[in-house]
C-alpha cells in the first residue's frame, strides 16, 4: 500500500534557466526527467516534493551528437535512442550495450540517461512501501535513526545501480551542470559520493545537462547481472574498455555497479605487456575487481555471490575484448 500523496503541482519549463528558476521559488522542488524512478518512489512517500519540475519539454537536454570529436549526449536523451544509435554502438559499444540492458522496452522509452546517471541508491530496507518501512523503524537513509544492513555505521551503504555510469567511466566521460550559480563541467567520478544518502554531488537546484565521452580507440563492453534479466536492476555490473599499443601492449580500464553507494573506477596495475601469458594477468585483474566490490545485505542476493559474479564477469569481458 502506498502513502497517501501530499499536494503537489507539476511545471513544464522550456529551458534550463526557466527550471532553475522554478526551482530557486520552491525549496521543496524535485526536477522529473522520465520518472520511471522518481514517480515510484514519490508514490512510496520516499520523495516529499510539493512541485515536480518536468524537464521533458526542455530541447537543449534532447541534443545527440556523435562525431570524430566525440560523443556529447543531452541529460534528456531517452535510452531507447542512445541504444539504436549505430554511430555509438561502433564508438563507444558499452555505452550502447548498457542504455540497451536498462530495465524493459517500456522504460527505456521514457527513461533518461540524466535519470540513470542520479538514480536514487537502491536496498532492500529502503525501496519498499511506507507501512513496511514504518513497521521496521524506517532506515538511517529516509526518516530512522539506524542502518538495518550495517547498525554500527553511521552512513548508508545503499547500492547505486545505475548502468550507464560504468560504461561512460571507462570512456573517460565528463559532466555538464547548470545551476542557480551558472554552468560548470566535472569529470563523472566528481558526481558521485561515498555516502548512500547523499550520494550525487549536486548543488541544491542543479541539474545535469550534457555528458560528453572523447573520442578514442578503445573496444568496450558492458555486462551485469540481475535477478530477472528482462527488467531488473543490476546486482553486480561491469564496463570493460581495452586498447592496444603500438608496441603491442594492452591496457584495459574497469567500472562497477551494482555493489557499492557510488559506481567505481578501477585503478589497474601496469599494461598487459606484448608477448606476456594473458591468462595470471586476466586473473589479477578479476581479483582487483572482487577487492573493490564492497556489496553488503542491500538485496536478497548474498554479498558473496554478487562478489564472485562481478569477479566472473570481469573476467569473461576481459578476455572476450583481448580475443577479439
Ligand atoms: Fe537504510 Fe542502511 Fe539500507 Fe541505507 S543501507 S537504505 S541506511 S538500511
Amino acid at each position: 500500500m502506498s502513502e497517501p500523496l501530499n499536494n503537489f503541482s507539476v511545471v513544464r519549463p522550456k529551458s534550463i534557466d526557466e527550471a532553475v528558476s522554478v526551482y530557486s521559488s520552491d525549496p521543496n522542488a524535485r526536477y522529473c526527467a522520465g520518472g520511471t524512478d522518481l514517480i515510484v518512489n514519490f508514490r512510496r512517500g520516499l520523495v516529499e516534493a510539493t512541485t515536480l519540475i518536468d524537464l521533458s519539454g526542455i530541447d537543449e537536454l534532447k541534443s545527440l551528437k556523435a562525431d570524430k570529436k566525440g560523443l556529447s549526449i543531452g541529460a534528456g536523451t531517452i535510452l531507447r535512442e542512445i541504444a539504436e544509435n549505430t554511430k555509438i554502438a561502433n564508438s563507444h559499444p558499452a555505452i550502447s550495450q548498457a542504455a540497451g540492458t536498462i530495465a524493459g522496452p517500456g522504460h527505456r522509452e521514457a527513461a533518461t540517461i540524466g535519470g540513470n546517471l542520479c538514480l536514487d541508491t537502491r536496498c532492500y530496507y529502503y525501496n519498499q512501501s511506507h507501512w513496511w518501512r514504518k513497521s521496521n523503524a524506517y532506515c538511517l537513509k529516509f526518516r530512522g535513526e539506524i542502518c538495518h544492513v550495517a547498525p554500527k555505521g553511521d552512513i548508508c551503504r545503499a547500492a547505486f545501480c545505475g548502468d550507464l555510469a560504468p560504461a561512460l567511466l571507462v570512456h573517460g566521460a565528463t559532466v555538464e551542470i547548470a545551476g542557480p550559480k551558472g554552468r560548470r563541467t566535472i569529470p563523472l567520478t566528481d558526481l558521485y559520493g561515498e555516502d548512500g544518502k547523499d550520494y550525487l554531488k549536486l548543488e541544491p537546484g542543479e541539474i545535469l545537462v550534457s555528458i560528453y565521452c572523447p573520442a578514442d580507440d578503445l573496444k568496450s563492453a558492458y555486462s551485469k547481472v540481475r535477478i530477472r534479466s528482462s527488467i531488473d536492476f543490476p546486482l553486480a555490473g561491469i564496463a570493460v574498455a581495452s586498447c592496444a599499443a603500438k608496441d603491442g601492449s594492452t591496457r584495459f580500464k574497469l567500472a562497477l555497479t551494482g555493489t557499492n553507494s557510488t559506481p567505481i573506477l578501477v585503478n589497474t596495475p601496469d599494461d598487459l605487456a606484448a608477448g606476456e601469458d594473458p591468462e595470471p594477468y586476466f586473473e589479477a585483474l578479476s581479483k582487483l575487481v572482487q577487492k573493490a566490490a564492497s556489496p553488503l545485505r542491500t538485496t536478497t542476493v548474498t554479498p558473496h555471490y554478487r562478489r564472485l559474479a562481478i569477479s566472473g564477469l570481469a573476467k569473461r569481458l576481459i578476455r572476450e575484448l583481448y580475443d577479439a
